[in-house]
């Protein structure tokens, strides 16, 4: 489906690529019933610890250095502030830079619920536009002001010559999507709408657009990428408002994961022309190499690439080759997005070990251009398969499958799973930070710490030994699938 950056509207990711929440097979079915048209989404009764899509669309707007969030909606929504303070101070901290963002939630009451507040609103975006003279200006909505029909875009409209600084409308309202991810696809539609410029003329440069969470690596990474005569420009993290507005004049654009950057990746290609790197991502060794590959290829630069390669080959691949030989044999699963859930079975198959089964916090059948996502592609041509299952992440569904399979290791990226799996008595790796198998150097330091936390595995089985959860054996005896149905 096209992107059409003349409406401030983005359709959910179950409406426009087939996206769905709910599933328990194996990977291959799981990639046949996409193929063949006949996956459905299915649903639980409850939601144990989802989260709303306007924490994500909005934390990666608050990254951007000094703008201004108007959160219009009842204070509960302005829960998203923590994420915009996290990104304003300390990341801006770590960095080395300074950032002005600021995040303001317009507390609608009752009475706004019911007469409306978009005078309200007007007045709030010329104060915060007076007060503190952001670069740009990201109006968003909530489930009350999407249900009452509020037109906050009419409201920007009207302001727009007044506040002088690009501000736009942005569609939040969490119950219009089960899954957070369409908070990413929010935040690149309100970029590529009225940040984006169109490129200047007889501009040339040498900058690849990198979508990434946190740039943790990008000391790193520039000095790679300077072998290729090429320069990183990390998006959003600490990004400017100028450093935005020429993301059309880039050589290409590649992303740390495909379900956060395959909706700006694709809306640059189609409005602009820069190239997506489509391939699989950067862990482990197949999926570094494959990257920098393609990253030659769309940049003519394959002669610089492989040299790279074949030097960085030299110094780590012996090294993970001996780590491999403990690993050989371990059994693993593993929760994350989808994106790294089947990118980190890629690598951990790679390094010996076999995954059992894998949980994806949702599914994307395809991609913006109608492809199945690299990482799944992968696994299915190298005749890759295991236990599979689609949950929002439903801890309760983790320890069951944790007890049935008794894996040597749990690996999730988001700390309240790991946590669930420590109490287990399973050792888990908290794959947090999304550098932690970027490449060579840190595969081999993930290979590393994978043998430590199965060398050692004192802690989790004193955790276990004193902690009573909440399951009974009667859950522990069902399928997972039990609270699963089809939706209609
Ligand atoms: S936008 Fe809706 S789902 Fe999100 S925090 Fe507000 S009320 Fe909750």
């Amino acid at each position: 489906m096209p992107i059409n950056t003349s409406n401030s509207n983005v359709a959910t990711r179950e409406n426009r690529i087939g996206s769905i929440t709910g599933y328990v097979g194996t990977l291959h079915d799981l990639a046949s019933q996409s193929q063949c048209g006949t996956l459905k989404g299915c649903s639980r009764c409850f939601s144990q610890s989802s989260t709303c899509l306007s924490s994500c669309g909005l934390g990666q707007l608050s990254a951007i250095r000094d703008v201004a969030i108007i959160h219009h909606g009842p204070a509960g929504c302005s829960v998203a502030s923590s994420t915009a303070y996290y990104m304003t101070k300390v990341m801006a901290k770590k960095r080395g830079v300074s950032s002005n963002t600021i995040y303001v939630g317009t507390d609608m009451n009752e009475n706004d619920t019911i007469f409306g507040s978009t005078e309200s609103l007007r007045k709030i975006i010329l104060e915060v536009n007076k007060r503190y003279s952001p670069k740009a200006i990201f109006v968003s909505s909530a489930c009350a002001t999407g249900i009452i029909g509020e037109d906050i875009d009419s409201i920007v409209d009207d302001v727009r010559e007044e506040v002088g600084v690009p501000i736009v409308a942005v569609h939040c309202e969490g119950f219009k999507s089960r899954i957070w991810a369409t908070g990413f696809d929010i935040a690149d539609h309100a970029i590529l709408q009225e940040i984006v410029k169109p490129p200047r003329e007889g501009v040339k440069t040498n900058k690849i657009n990198f979508k990434n969470f946190f740039e943790s690596a990008r000391p790193e990474i520039i000095e790679i990428f300077k072998n290729f005569d090429l320069e990183p420009v990390f998006l959003y993290c600490n990004s400017t408002i100028e450093e935005l507005s020429h993301l059309s004049e880039s050589l290409a654009t590649t992303c740390i994961c495909g379900t956060l950057g395959n909706y700006l990746g694709n809306g640059l290609e189609e409005k602009y022309n820069v190239p997506y790197i489509r391939s699989i991502n950067q862990c482990g060794i197949a999926g570094f190499e494959a990257w920098l590959r393609e990253i030659g290829r769309v940049t003519g630069r394959s002669d610089k690439v492989e040299k790279y390669i074949e030097e960085q080959r030299a110094i780590y691949i012996p090294q993970i080759e001996e780590v491999k030989k403990e690993l050989a044999g371990l059994t693993a699963v593993l929760g994350m997005g989808p994106g790294y859930t089947f990118e980190v079975s890629r690598v951990l198959e790679e390094l010996g070990i076999k995954v059992v089964w894998a949980l994806a916090w949702h599914y994307d059948k395809k991609y913006e251009n109608g492809d199945v996502p690299p990482s799944m592609k992968y696994l299915l041509d190298n005749d890759i398969d295991f236990g599979a299952s689609v949950a929002d992440q439903q801890n309760y569904e983790v320890m069951n499958i944790l007890n049935k399979y008794q894996p040597d290791m749990y690996l999730s990226r988001h700390p309240g799973s790991t946590v669930w799996a420590i109490k287990n008595g399973t050792p888990a790796i908290y794959v947090a930070d999304e550098y932690m198998i970027f490449g060579y150097k840190h595969t081999l330091e993930f290979a590393k710490t994978i043998l430590n936390s199965v060398k050692n595995r004192s802690f989790e089985a004193n955790l276990a030994k004193r902690t009573k959860l909440p399951y009974t054996d009667w859950w522990y005896k069902q399928d997972v699938d039990t609270f699963l149905e089809e939706v209609k």
